[in-house]
């Protein structure tokens, strides 16, 4: 009897053992060597606000003289920020605690094509929406609050649709759930519903759309980054581009952003937040090419912790001739120095050079 208690006992433990052993996952080790390096060629004012604060950019290129271009970066503690291409603040929009933000061009507005810029506000659990002047000035257009029914709105990415010309907003809450909402004019303003709902899973952030094929992808943090059809009348069928536990990568999976060659063609690229890099992904197959690492050179340091990232294909003459990319800087420095946080610009053409894109 006691012998048979014994057994019974020693096996519950074995067992108990045996699924312990089971749900350790190994420790990555960073192949560093299969990263390249580069480094910024500019950095932008520090956010206003100190701790986690700076954290997801977009651009606005001017379409009268693109060296006139902007940088719209969100403070998550206090709201917008507007940068010149040098990197220096020109103007700050305190509406809220705006997380991550995105740009679409040749919204009609009043009859006037205007470049949309929409935003999630955690102040008021909104879309906010703004349009740009031709100053490169925000202001906010919203026909009324526009409220999310998710918990905490949090991730955003923007939709133009080749198919119909109709403008979408995508945004994922803290909790996983995901929101479609139409963007459309009221009366002089722009006014927006929502269109479609469905789970992405777990906590998501960083989105982008890729207009020309009517996709969207999704960076769910600590699984796996996504592909959707983006059309809000499509199914939720979805694919896998790459899992937090490939080689190279590691979570969070944060900001995501596509390099526009054009004729459809071009890179997906991809903040892998726990080994601050950046993975690059062909536009088309989604293969896998490489990944890079913002490092700190004498002028300006590199980057850690990414949160958002974004890039433009533009070409601004001599300065950046195939666009630039930035990324948010977790722990921007000067010398010894520990700084509010920023973002870090690098022309295109060292990434596409060292990791030998086409
Ligand atoms: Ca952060
Ligand atoms: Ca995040
Ligand atoms: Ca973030
Ligand atoms: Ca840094
Ligand atoms: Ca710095």
């Amino acid at each position: 009897m006691y012998k048979k208690i014994i057994f019974t006992i020693l096996v519950c433990s074995l067992t108990i053992l045996a699924c312990k052993e089971k749900k350790t996952t190994p420790i990555k080790t960073v192949e560093k060597s299969t990263f390249v390096t580069v480094f910024a060629d500019a950095e932008t004012t520090a956010v206003t606000s100190n701790d986690d604060a700076a954290d997801d950019p977009c651009i606005w290129i001017n379409p009268k003289d693109s060296l006139q271009s902007t940088i719209i970066g969100t403070n998550k503690r206090e709201g917008l920020e507007v940068y010149n291409l040098d990197g220096k603040r020109l103007f700050s929009y305190p509406i809220g605690k705006v997380n991550n933000v995105d740009i679409r061009n040749g919204f009609l507005l009043n009859g006037k094509e205007v470049s949309v810029v929409t935003a999630t506000n955690r102040t008021n659990n909104t879309i906010a929406i703004l349009y740009v002047k031709p100053t490169g000035e925000l202001e906010e257009i919203a026909a009324r609050p526009i409220t999310s029914n998710l918990n905490e709105v949090y991730g955003l990415g923007m939709y133009k649709s080749k198919k119909t010309n109709l403008f979408y907003v995508f945004i994922v809450g803290k909790e996983g759930g995901v929101e479609q909402w139409e963007l459309f004019e009221n009366n002089a303003k722009i006014d927006a519903k929502l269109v479609r709902s469905f789970a992405l899973g777990s906590q998501g952030e960083g989105i982008v759309t890729d207009d020309f094929y009517g996709k969207v992808y999704f960076g769910e943090e600590n699984n796996a980054l996504w592909k959707y059809d983006a059309e809000p009348d499509a199914t939720t069928e979805r694919v896998k581009v790459i899992s937090t536990s490939d080689k190279n990568m590691k979570d969070d999976f944060e900001g995501v952003t596509l390099y526009d060659s054009g004729n459809g063609k071009g890179y997906l690229i991809l903040s892998s937040q726990g080994n601050n890099s950046y993975a690059v992904f062909d536009r088309i197959t989604n293969k896998y090419e490489g990944s890079f690492l913002i490092s700190d050179n004498t002028k300006i340091d590199g980057t850690y912790d990414t949160d958002g990232i974004d890039v433009t294909a533009v070409s601004f003459g001599n300065k950046y001739p195939k666009g630039f990319f930035i990324a948010q800087d977790g722990a921007n420095t000067k010398g010894k120095d520990s700084l509010n946080q920023n973002f870090k610009i690098v022309n295109w053409s060292k990434i596409a050079t060292e990791l030998k894109l086409n």
